[in-house]
């Protein structure tokens, strides 16, 4: 694929970290052009940005940072227990204004650049496919992108990311868990278990809710509630009995 260089100052070692998260974003600016300039610009205030690639609405792709080199997108970020998030992922940038100047739908052409680059992201540093993220998995407290327009589902049948196979239950599931206590806890021990970074106290808190809400809008951005419904826990159940399943089968 075609990709134009437009090298960014900002970036460092990785210091021989391996590369094991694909990590995608929106890059929630006014324009294309201004999110190109804050990730190339070394006085960006109130701290330098960067992530390896920036693909354009019409497809354009830009590489900013050499894979090899550790960009700076990930921020304060946890994942399945490590916060080192920026050193072991690749991060790609989605040009879009973002919830703030006017969310919308990602268009084709940027799309189909974005699987053809990130098969071979995946394919060159053996990514697993439950270590694509979205930047709200990672910052769930913090951060919002992709978001719900973004097609996860898509992505994970060109082979990019994990989808829930069986989703025939999902809409016969409208149960609310909110007054079970050991189904609170237990979605947020699934959600651990996952990877998200969540209490384990059984508490239906604003941190907690915050999480559910990032877990939504990656698997059922139908039905982003912030609830923690039992469609909620269905769709987790299957993406950890998926990932028991495929960890199995290499033995
Ligand atoms: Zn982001």
């Amino acid at each position: 694929m075609k990709i134009v260089e437009r090298p960014s100052p900002n970036h460092d070692s990785r210091d021989g970290q391996v590369i094991d998260i694909l990590l995608l974003h929106y890059t929630g600016m006014p324009s294309g052009e201004v999110a190109l300039e804050k990730l190339c610009d070394p006085n960006a205030e109130p701290g330098r940005v960067s992530a390896h690639y920036c693909i354009d609405e019409d497809g354009l792709t830009y590489r900013l940072v050499p894979e090899d080199r550790r960009a700076w997108h990930a921020g304060v970020s946890s994942w399945a227990g490590d916060s080192n998030i920026n050193a072991r992922s690749i991060g790609i940038e989605l040009i879009n204004p973002g919830h703030e100047f006017g969310y919308r739908p990602f268009p084709e052409p940027q799309m189909t650049s974005l699987i053809v680059l990130a098969q071979g992201i995946l394919t060159r540093h053996g990514i697993t496919p439950d270590r694509v993220l979205g930047h709200s998995d990672v910052a769930p407290l913090r951060k919002e992108d992709p978001g719900e327009l973004f097609d996860w589902r898509r992505l994970a049948a060109s082979g990019i990311g994990v989808w829930p196979t069986d989703e025939t239950v999902i809409g016969e599931m409208s149960g609310d868990l909110r007054d079970a206590d050991g189904d609170m806890a237990q979605l947020q021990k699934m959600l651990h278990e996952y990877g998200y970074a969540v209490p384990l106290d059984g508490i239906l808190n604003n941190e907690t809710r915050l999480v559910i809400t990032a877990f939504q809008r990656h698997f059922l951005p139908d039905r982003l509630s912030g609830t923690p419904d039992a469609a909620t826990q269905g769709q987790l159940r299957r993406l950890l009995d998926g990932r028991r399943h495929s960890s199995g089968s290499d033995g």
